[in-house]
């Protein structure tokens, strides 16, 4: 998999969490028939274990982690209880290596021990942990959108994006504030 696109994964998990971008409503995917194993599909995570009932407890943690994280993003460093949580997870499980020969070149592969639950919860960490390393995580924002609060990683030259969306959120507030400041003109007038 590309290693721009790898950053994607973290920002889709993260945006399981769905919020209607005029506050109307919220959709939480990781409990949407189907979402979880789309998700993986779409990710190359070929689990062969069951769905346990702590699984989904543990993905709403990491989730819930990683949103944490992002939010303090911008005045590094980052929390060390933060740091510890993520390095646990990161080291739950373990991993051997072989070497592969691909379109005539050769590619180290890692593989996991078993594709488990905690390989998964592994996978979504190391692609947040790859914007951290690989990437810039300034341009990983939360949505300026107040009912959205979508993750998106902001790949604009000026680095000023702050909606995750310009036809919803961005043209919301757009319109919003430009009521608002007709309105402070009329009472000024008056
Ligand atoms: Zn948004």
């Amino acid at each position: 998999m590309a290693s721009d696109e790898i950053k994607n994964m973290c920002i889709e998990f993260i945006n399981s969490e769905f919020r209607d971008f005029r506050g109307r409503w919220v959709r939480d995917d990781l409990f949407q028939p189907g979402w979880l194993e789309q998700f993986l599909a779409r990710w190359d995570l070929q689990i062969e274990y069951p769905l346990e009932t702590t699984t989904l407890t543990d993905l709403l943690a990491l989730r819930l982690l990683l949103r944490r994280m992002i939010e303090t993003i911008a005045e590094p460093p980052l929390a060390s209880e933060d740091l510890t949580t993520l390095n646990a997870i990161l080291l739950k499980p373990s991993f051997k290596r072989q070497l592969v020969v691909e379109q005539e070149a050769l590619r180290l592969e890692t593989l996991p021990e078993k594709k488990d639950w905690a390989w998964v919860q592994t996978e979504i960490a190391a692609s947040f942990v790859h914007i951290l390393t690989a990437h810039e995580p300034a341009r990983l924002k939360i949505c300026a959108n107040p009912y959205c609060r979508g993750i998106f990683y902001d790949e604009s030259k000026s680095r000023t994006r702050r909606y995750c969306s310009i036809d919803k959120c961005a043209n919301l507030w757009k319109v919003r504030n430009f009521r608002a400041r007709a309105r402070q003109q009329n009472a000024d007038k008056a």
